[in-house]
């Protein structure tokens, strides 16, 4: 049987209208302070109204690194399911699907039925999304081949399922690119060959007019730009360069170091799209945060949250929530696609590893009964390029933990799975759920004037391995936190109290 996916809530505080959504909800917390060694805790209510527009546009997605392997495996997912193709394979015909996505392939639960059994949904019903299988795509990349030599080149996929889409994606071509040969590693050099000539002023102007481009010829009503290129190596942040909007748009008029993800960054936010990042380097220097302040274009990353390091943050999450004191994490990988060839250089490495090792940060800042200031668990990250196993992607990770009276848990895993297919699903919800915040408006009790999220769109958390948040804010590297964050928001904009789990209806007599 179908699952059902439609919901109406029947409340006062939920008016369904033509246009919008519009919840009224108490949002309760509270806030500590600190007096004479004691702490107070004073609970608080705000009151919030939210505003979603129903209407869902026609979206495009520009990818930049568009013939990589996560932007030719997402393309080919999104023609896959919208064509309905099945392909044999030695273990039974296959059928395209959106597993991992966690709009496409999650549920949340609405309530408890009649006979105490709770209800589930699929996450995209929540709030009106647009479709996935209506998403136009189109990128750059340094790479001339066409998305179906792309598709042939990742190795990622069944024979069965390329001979199909090879039709769908041969007429899909990268727009040229920037390439500044010292940002990623020299054994990308040979691959460059559709590269935008000119000043960097120039080509900032050229990535925008291909925005423009792609938004009028396609008949778009928005665009969102996502970095899925390979990795560069970090920018060093320095004042006057790239510090303030004002000097990062005047480095570029000047040709000063400007890294092209940061180029990019700069275009999307000059024409209003939101940028995202989903790779590791700092793309998002403050001179990118600014601007993206100054227009109100939403911006996110850094680095897809794929595979171990998503566990990681769960594996983690749960030994010190259990009261274990985690002292060693050890995680090896190695892989053979390009992204593996190009971390083989310590500079791009080293970007990787920073955004790998940040990860347990906020679980170890919560347990001061375990952690005292300052300590934390010894944390070595180490990747090995292996041609051989492609984009199959092998990750080997050791946790150590201590146990009550000198006791130790040494736990292992090893992980392989392919690389892109865990990554096209987090682009494919990257993409959604950012549109979805562009419709979403509220204001308060305090503040009636109407107003966004933030900028600096922290609520995406959950999909990427060291996110972004605005100035002040916690990180939050915890996944079904952050799991929880996307959820209950989404459940505050229908009006439905945040998810508590309590079920209380269960536990009196
Ligand atoms: P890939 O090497 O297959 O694809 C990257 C593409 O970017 C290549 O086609 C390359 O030609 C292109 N490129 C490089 N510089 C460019 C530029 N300046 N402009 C336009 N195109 C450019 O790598 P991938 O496996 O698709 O991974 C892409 C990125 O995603 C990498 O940075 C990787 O670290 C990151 N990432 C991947 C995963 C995953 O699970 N696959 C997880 C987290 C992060």
């Amino acid at each position: 049987m179908e699952a059902a996916t439609e919901f109406v809530v029947e409340s006062p505080d939920v008016v369904y209208s033509p246009e919008a959504i519009e919840a009224q909800y108490e949002y309760r917390t509270t806030c500590v302070s600190r007096e004479g060694g004691v702490l107070k805790v004073h609970p608080t209510s705000t009151r919030f109204t939210f505003r979603t527009a129903r209407q869902v546009p026609r979206l495009g997605v520009m990818l930049v690194g568009w013939g990589g392997n996560n932007g030719s495996t997402l393309t080919a997912a999104v023609l896959a399911n919208r064509l309905r193709l099945s392909w044999p394979t030695r273990t039974g015909r296959k059928e395209a699907n959106y597993y991992g996505s966690l709009t496409q392939a999650g549920t949340v639960s609405l309530g408890l039925d009649a006979e105490g059994q709770e209800v589930f949904v699929p996450f995209s019903s929540l709030l009106p999304m647009v479709a996935p299988d209506d998403l136009v795509f189109d990128g750059w990349d340094i790479s001339s081949l066409n998305l179906a030599e792309a598709m042939r080149r990742a190795q990622v996929l069944d024979w069965g399922l390329q001979e199909q889409l090879w039709p769908h994606m041969e007429a899909l071509r990268p727009r040229p690119s920037v390439y500044i040969p010292e940002f990623i590693a020299a054994n990308q050099s040979a691959r460059a060959d559709n590269v935008i000539p000119g000043t960097r002023a120039q080509q900032l102007e050229q990535i925008r007019r291909d925005i423009r481009d792609f938004r009028s010829s396609a008949r778009l009503d928005k665009v969102i730009v996502l970095w899925t290129a390979n990795t560069e190596r970090f920018c060093e942040v320095v004042p006057g360069l790239n510090d303030t909007a004002e000097n990062l748009l005047h480095t570029i008029q000047l040709g000063l170091e400007v890294s092209p993800s940061t180029l990019f960054a700069v275009a999307s936010i000059l024409e209003g799209c939101a940028f995202l990042n989903g790779s590791p380097q700092n793309t998002l220097v403050p001179g990118a945060l600014e601007l993206a302040w100054q227009r109100r274009v939403f911006v996110g990353g850094d680095d897809f949250k794929s595979g171990q390091t998503k566990v990681k943050s769960v594996l983690v999450d749960f030994l010190i929530g259990s009261g274990l004191k985690t002292m060693s994490i050890v995680s090896y990988n190695h892989l053979g696609n390009n992204d593996g060839q190009n971390l083989s250089a310590p500079p791009q490495f080293r970007s990787k590893e920073v955004s790998k090792s940040s990860v347990v940060d906020d679980m170890v800042h919560s347990n001061p009964v375990l952690y005292s200031p300052g300590e934390e668990p010894n944390h070595c990250v180490v990747i090995k390029y292996v041609p051989y196993v492609g984009d199959s992607k092998r990750a080997l990770d050791e946790y150590t933990s201590e146990l009550m009276l000198g006791g130790t848990n040494t736990l292992v895993l090893h992980n392989t799975c392919e690389d892109s297919l865990l990554a096209a699903p987090i682009m494919l919800d990257l993409a959604l759920l950012t549109e979805l915040c562009q419709r979403v408006s509220f204001c308060t009790d305090i503040d009636p004037e109407p107003q966004s999220f933030h900028p600096v769109l922290s609520l995406l958390g959950f999909l990427f391995k060291a996110p972004l948040a605005p100035p002040g804010s916690p990180v939050v590297n915890a996944l079904f936190r952050q799991r929880s964050c996307i959820e209950n928001i989404l459940r505050a904009c229908v009006g439905l109290p945040p998810q508590n789990h309590m079920l209380l209806e269960h536990k009196m007599e």
